[in-house]
Order: structure tokens, then sequence, then C-alpha cells
């Protein structure tokens, strides 16, 4: 029985405990929540910060592996634990260059990984004096999530909201659709990618509204996206999973837009969309096991369940009853303890025959599943 500590305990943490089946693993989570999403599942969570590093030292210790289920981690640890002989994946350094947006696109210019023209800049505030015209964007090179780091400047108006700090600063892509592909590498360097997914766009708000696996576009563009993010992985000679986010834009160019080295919201339809899921197939690769089979095993569409606007507290699923008549939706409550606006409280995952139809149930269904604040 292999020990595995993962830094963090949210609901990443806790799809990775629910995937264990029969692998001889036993997941420990260190979190500084007592009521985080893995508490749930698992009698193994520790209470602390991941990002102090004695405390992060003194959990680690019994453990023979350690990986993360968030990036904002303590790396001085990481790095010390490793030195120390410890498996550490992903490795302290690929985490390291990741983090920062900054030093990412420059490992993307350095592999020539096709991604958006860039420049880096000390200031978001300084891009029109870099000689840049709108339309452009700005992103904040570290500390940004869920599109929060990212500015669209239009036009010089839009400039009094440039960040200040220090930026990529980079062309607007002229995308067609957004795409993602998860890439898993195993310690004996096999590599297996999931088929590819669509990001489904709310029509006027440009909020995410479903993934779609799997993704609706030409055998050569999936091939070629699952292409560059190996060879991503491979360069970076990560072990575990490399989520790639792409852009693929009108004159049919795939750019690279952002990765993550972990479990991805554009994986979580795999729990029942593909064969080995991406929680799964993490652990796999960490562990010494070999890779499972990625492939999709039918058509799925996961959507976002968010806190209502104007709820906080506890938290009460309104209409849950309505899933005991959909047995191919399939609800993955995160467990947490309070709903705020906005928050993550689960997902939502729907197979069909095709994408479409799965896309229609999802939505229908999420329109009823609302996480309201409990009223008792
Ligand atoms: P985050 O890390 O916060 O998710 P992303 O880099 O993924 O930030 O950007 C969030 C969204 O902003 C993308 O999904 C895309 O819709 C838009 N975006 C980001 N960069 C560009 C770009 N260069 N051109 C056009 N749209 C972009």
């Amino acid at each position: 029985m292999r020990k595995i500590a993962v830094l963090g305990g949210g609901q990443l943490g806790m799809m990775m405990q629910e995937s264990i089946g029969e692998m001889p693993i036993e997941l420990h989570f260190l979190d500084p929540d007592p009521l985080c999403s893995a508490k749930a599942v698992s009698e193994h969570v520790t209470l602390g910060s991941f990002k102090d590093e004695e405390t992060v030292m003194a959990f680690c210790a019994d453990k023979d592996v350690i990986t993360v289920e968030i990036e904002h981690v303590n790396l001085q640890a990481l790095y010390r634990l490793e030195e120390m002989g410890k498996e550490v994946y992903p490795q302290p350094a690929v985490l390291e260059c990741i983090i920062d947006k900054g030093l990412q696109k420059q490992f993307f210019a350095d592999e020539f990984i096709p991604t958006a023209p860039f420049e880096l800049i000390d200031s978001g505030k300084e891009a029109l004096k870099a000689g840049w015209k709108p339309p452009f964007v700005l992103k904040s090179r570290t500390g940004g999530y869920d599109g929060k780091g990212v500015q669209v400047i239009r036009s010089v108006s839009d400039m009094v909201k440039a960040f200040d700090g220090p930026c990529v600063l980079e062309e607007l892509a002229p995308i067609k659709k957004e795409l993602a592909v998860i890439v898993a590498r195993s310690i004996e360097c096999e590599m297996v990618s999931f088929p590819v997914v669509e990001m489904d766009f709310e029509p006027e708000l440009n909020l995410v509204r479903a993934v779609l696996s799997p993704a609706r576009i030409p055998d050569e563009v999936a091939d070629k996206a699952r292409e560059i993010a190996e060879t991503l992985i491979d360069a970076w000679g990560l072990v575990g999973l490399l989520a790639v986010e792409f852009f693929w834009c009108e004159d049919g160019s795939l750019w690279v837009n952002e990765v993550a080295p972990r479990p991805h919201n554009s994986g979580h339809h795999s729990i029942e969309g593909n064969v080995t899921s991406q929680f799964q197939q993490h652990l796999r690769a960490i562990s010494g096991m070999d890779l499972g089979d990625a492939s999709v095993q039918g058509a799925a569409a996961m959507v976002n369940l968010l806190g209502a606007a104007g709820h906080q507290g506890k938290p009460f699923l309104e209409n849950e009853e309505l899933l005991k008549k959909e047995p191919k939706a399939f609800l993955h409550d995160y467990h947490k303890s309070e709903t705020r606006p906005g928050r993550k409280m689960g997902h939502l995952t729907v197979l069909s025959e095709d994408v479409e139809s799965a896309l229609e149930k999802a939505l229908e269904l999420r329109k009823k599943l609302n996480y309201v604040k409990s009223s008792t």
C-alpha cells in the first residue's frame, strides 16, 4: 500500500479519492479547512496550511509520493522533499514554471509550441508605451484563476482598468472554438492523451457553459491538439497530468492558451464518459502503474453547478429528486459547507448518443438544480 500525500483537499482531491477503486494506494490530504470536500469521503485529512513550509515537511515525512490538487502550495518544501529522495509529482521545477504565466509562455516559445504572440511587461499600465495598440489581452503573471487575472483591452479607454503589476501582453486570438486536451505521462514515460473536448460558451456573457466530449472538430485538428499536448508534457518531463487549453483560430491554427499540471475542470466528464477517468489516470501515473485507456465511452456534456445569486450559507440543492428519473445524468456534489454566489458547488455530467442532446439535457437540468441557502 503506497501512501500518497495530496496538498489540498478541495473537490479535485475528493474526486481523486473516489477514483481509487482497487488500486493499492492510500491518499492523505492536507487542507486548512476542517470542512473541505475531501473530508466527506476520507478519514485521512490533516488540518494545516499547504502554503507553510514546515507544515508541508511534517505532513509529507511518512508519505511515499507527494502530489497537489492546487498549484499554490509551498514550493520550497517540495524542492526539499525532492532532494530528500521523495517522489514529488508534478515536479517542483515544472510547477514553478507553470504558476507564473510569463515563464509558462516563455517555455512555449522556447519549445516552439504555437501560442498567441506575446511580450512580458513589468506593469499592464505600460502596454501602450511598449508599442501595442488595442485590441490585446493582459494577463497577470501570477494569482489569476477562472478568468479573474485576464483583461481584454478593446480600446485605449479600457486602459484605466489595466493591471498594475507584471503581465503577459498578448494578441487577441481570433477564436473559432476553445478546446482542451488532458494528457498523462507516467514515471516510465508512457503517454496517453484523452480525446479533445470543446468548451461551450454562454452566448452573451462569454462564460464557459459546458464542456462537451468529444469535441466537434475535424480529425486532423484533434490529432494535432493531442500531438501538441504530448510534445509539451514530454518537453517538461512532467509525471502526472497536464491539462492543455487551446484556441482553435479562424484560420485553422491551434494556439496553446495555458496549462495546468493536475486534474482539471475540462476532464470531469471522464468519470462517466471515458474508460478511465482523469483522476484515476493521475493516480496511476504518479504511483508507477501503467496508464489506463482514455477513450470515450459515450458523448458527454458537463456543466458546473454554481452557488445561486443572493444566497450565502449552508447549501441546499433545489430539485435534486428530478435526477432519480435521469439514469444518464450524474451529479457530483462537492460537499462544501457554505454556498456563495458563483462558487463551484458541484457538477453534472449527462451522457447521450451525441453531444447536442447531452448538452440540451444538461442545460435543462442545470436550470432547475440551484444551490441556495438552506432554510434549516
Ligand atoms: P484563467 O487562467 O483565469 O482561466 P485564461 O488564460 O484561460 O485565464 O483566460 C480566460 C479566458 O479569456 C479564455 O478562456 C478566453 O476565452 C479568454 N482569453 C484569454 N486569452 C485570450 C486571447 N489571447 N485571445 C482571446 N481570448 C482570450
